[in-house]
């Protein structure tokens, strides 16, 4: 399998930007502030569970969030995913983590819903 990763063309990032922006308003999903052309204010995109964890631009894992909320996530996983993670882990012994990459970060998705 592959671990490069996918890059958009802009008319399929202008389309993800439109759905998203449907479903949460156009507001930063972290700090619900307004976009602004402030450069920790500006619009992107931000996977809600890290890239690294799961690979893709399905709109269900991903939010438009200012730069700054964006940067200050980086590659974390929300709290609440890691809860329902750990409890699963626990019901499923036989299950286990694995060591993921912390090369998440991409400024790519900085700029790419501006
Ligand atoms: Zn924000």
């Amino acid at each position: 399998m592959s671990t490069a990763r996918v890059e958009l063309s802009e008319e399929e990032r202008a389309a993800l930007r439109v759905e998203i922006q449907k479903r949460d308003g156009q507001r930063c999903f972290y700090c619900h502030r307004n976009f602004k052309r402030g450069p920790m204010r500006r619009r992107s995109f931000d996977h809600y569970i890290p890239y690294c964890m799961w690979r893709g631009w399905e709109v269900s894992n991903l939010v438009l969030a200012c730069v700054g909320c964006n940067l200050a996530k980086g590659a974390a996983l929300p709290w609440t995913v890691a809860v329902l993670l750990l409890r699963y882990v626990e019901q499923n012994p036989g299950w286990r983590l694995v060591d993921v990459p912390t090369d998440s970060l991409h400024t790519n998705d900085l700029e790419a819903a501006a």
